[in-house]
C-alpha cells in the first residue's frame, strides 16, 4: 500500500508529493484535469510568440522564496514589473484622468488625505501578529471603512482592493478576513505593490506553469494519474481509500486534499466530516476572478508615455496591468475582470465579452485605434471551471475566520488538508500554496513515523 495519495496537482498538491517523497514516502497525486498545474495555466499563443498567464503570474525574489528557489532551481528567466510611465484612473465611462504611477490620483486634497489614512490603517493594521478581533469578523470590508470615515471616492477604492484582491465585493468579505489576509502576506502594501517590495515584481517569460510541469517530472510522471477525478474518499481507520469517478481504487495509509475547501461538498467523506468543519468550508465562497489578455506586436501604450498601469470604477475590468515579455515575445494588456461586474460579464458570449473589454480600454486610452488591433485576445472565467469554481483562495463567511480557527484545516482522521488558503504566508499566491504542501506533507511524515507505545 503507498504511503501517502495526494488529491490535486495545483502547486501545494505537488510541493506536498514532492516534500513527501524526498522524505521517502510512496506517493500518488490524483488529479482531476489532463494537466498538472491548477490555477496557474500558461497557455501558448497561436502564433508561438510567448504564453498567456490565465492564472497565476507574479511573484518575488526576496520576498517568496520556495517558488524564487524553483525559479533558480529550473533555470526559469524572469521579467520585471514595468514600472516607468503615467497610469490612469477611470472614475466613469467618460471620465479618465492620467497620474504618475505609484502616487495618488489627483482627487482632491480631502479626498487624497481620506485614501492616506484608511491605506495606513490597514497597513498598521496588517503588521499586528494575531487573529483579528470577533467583532471585526463580524463587520463587512465596506462597513469597516465607512466605520472609519472613508469618504465615497476612497469607500470606492476600497472596493477595487478588493475586487482585485479577492474577486468580491467590499460588501461580500469580512474586514477581519482582509485583515488576516494583509497580516499574513507581509502586509497590505506589500501585497500591493509592483516594485521589489511586492508581490507584482517579477514574472516568468515562458509561464509560472512550468515550475508545475518541473515538479511533476521529479515526483515522477508515473505517480500522477491525470484526468482522474476524485469522487469520494473513505478513511477506514487503517488506511484511506479514494475512488474516482471512473472507479479507480486508490488505498494508501495517509491522505492530502488540496482541493480548495469550497468544493469539499463535492466530495463524499466517508466518514463525513465533522459538522465544524462541513460548516466553516461550506460557507466559504470564491471570487470572480477573471482575466481577459489582450495582445499587441508592439507595445503602442508605452510609447504614448502609458505604463499600462490603469484601475476603474466603471466597466467590467477593474484593474489592468502591462504584462509584455521581450519584442521576440508579444506585448500585452492584461485586464482583471472581477467582483460583481465581472460575475455580469461572464454570463456573455465571447465575442460580447471581448466587445466589452476593447470598448472599455478604448475610453482608458484616450480612444487610441490601435486598442482595436490586438493580435491575440483571452479570457479566462476561473468561475465556470469545474475543478477550480472561482478564484483566488477560499474566503470565509462573515465572523467564522475567528470562530472556526481551531478546524479550519486541520487533519481529520488520515486526511490532511493543504492548499494556498491555509498558508501562514501568502494566502492565495504560488508561495502559500507551496508553504501550505511543505507542511501538509511534514504533518504526514510526522504521523507515519509515530509509534504508538504498547501498553
Ligand atoms: C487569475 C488568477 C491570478 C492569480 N495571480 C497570482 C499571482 O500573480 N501570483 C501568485 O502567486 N498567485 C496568483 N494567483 C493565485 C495562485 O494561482 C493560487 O494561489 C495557487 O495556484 C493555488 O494553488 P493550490 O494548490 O492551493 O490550488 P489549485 O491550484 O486550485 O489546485 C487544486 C487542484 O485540485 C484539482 N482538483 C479539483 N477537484 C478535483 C477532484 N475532484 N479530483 C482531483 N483533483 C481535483 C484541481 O484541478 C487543481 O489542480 C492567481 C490565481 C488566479 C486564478
Amino acid at each position: 500500500m503507498l504511503d501517502l495519495v495526494v488529491i490535486g496537482a495545483g502547486f501545494s498538491g505537488l510541493q506536498a508529493a514532492y516534500s513527501a517523497k524526498q522524505a521517502g514516502l510512496s506517493v500518488a497525486v490524483v488529479e482531476a484535469r489532463d494537466r498538472v498545474g491548477g490555477k496557474i495555466w500558461s497557455v501558448p499563443l497561436a502564433s508561438e510568440r510567448g504564453c498567456a498567464e490565465l492564472g497565476g503570474a507574479w511573484i518575488n525574489d526576496s520576498l517568496q522564496p520556495r517558488v524564487w528557489k524553483y525559479a533558480q532551481h529550473f533555470g526559469l528567466k524572469v521579467v520585471k514589473q514595468r514600472l516607468e510611465g503615467t497610469a490612469i484612473m477611470q472614475e466613469s465611462e467618460n471620465e479618465r484622468f492620467e497620474f504618475p504611477f505609484g502616487v495618488a490620483p489627483e482627487w482632491s486634497v480631502e479626498e487624497k488625505d481620506n485614501l492616506g489614512l484608511i491605506r495606513d490603517h490597514f497597513q498598521a493594521e496588517s503588521l499586528r501578529p494575531g487573529l483579528p478581533s470577533a467583532e471585526v469578523d463580524s463587520l463587512t470590508l465596506d462597513a469597516y471603512v465607512r466605520q472609519l470615515g472613508a469618504l465615497p471616492k476612497v469607500i470606492k477604492m476600497v472596493n477595487i482592493w478588493s475586487r482585485v484582491m479577492h474577486g468580491l465585493e467590499s460588501t461580500e468579505q469580512s474586514a477581519a478576513w482582509f485583515i488576516d489576509y494583509c497580516r499574513r502576506n507581509k502586509s497590505f502594501l506589500a501585497i500591493r505593490a509592483d516594485d521589489s517590495t511586492g508581490g507584482q515584481y517579477l514574472r516568468f517569460q515562458d509561464g509560472a506553469q512550468s515550475i508545475a510541469k518541473e515538479l511533476a517530472k521529479i515526483i515522477g510522471p508515473s505517480s500522477i494519474h491525470l484526468s482522474s477525478p476524485v469522487a469520494s474518499m473513505n478513511d477506514h481507520g487503517s488506511h484511506v481509500e479514494i475512488v474516482t469517478r471512473n472507479g479507480k481504487r486508490i488505498p494508501a495509509r495517509k491522505c492530502i486534499m488540496s482541493v480548495p475547501s469550497t468544493m469539499y461538498k463535492e466530495f463524499k467523506f466517508s466518514p463525513p466530516l465533522p459538522p465544524a468543519v462541513q460548516e466553516v468550508t461550506n460557507g466559504t465562497i470564491l471570487g470572480d476572478y477573471n482575466k481577459a489578455i489582450v495582445c499587441y506586436d508592439k507595445p503602442w501604450w508605452r510609447s504614448e508615455g502609458f505604463n499600462g498601469y490603469f484601475a476603474s470604477f466603471s466597466g467590467p475590468i477593474t484593474l489592468g496591468r502591462d504584462t509584455s515579455v521581450d519584442e521576440k515575445s508579444h506585448y500585452s494588456l492584461t485586464c482583471f475582470v472581477n467582483g460583481a461586474p465581472g460575475r455580469e460579464w461572464s454570463k456573455l458570449r465571447p465575442h460580447e465579452r471581448r466587445s466589452i473589454v476593447l470598448k472599455q480600454l478604448f475610453q482608458i486610452f484616450d480612444k487610441k485605434p490601435e486598442v482595436f488591433r490586438p493580435i491575440e485576445v483571452f479570457d479566462q472565467i476561473w468561475q465556470h471551471e469545474e475543478f477550480s469554481r472561482g478564484a483566488l483562495a477560499p474566503v470565509h463567511a462573515l465572523g467564522h475566520l475567528t470562530k472556526y480557527a481551531s478546524v479550519y484545516g486541520q487533519p481529520v482522521g488520515n486526511i490532511h488538508f493543504v492548499g494556498t488558503e491555509y498558508s501562514t504566508e501568502w494566502k492565495g499566491y504560488m508561495e502559500g500554496a507551496l508553504c501550505s504542501g511543505e507542511k501538509g506533507a511534514q504533518q504526514v511524515i510526522d504521523c507515519l513515523n509515530y509509534i504508538p507505545a504498547k501498553i
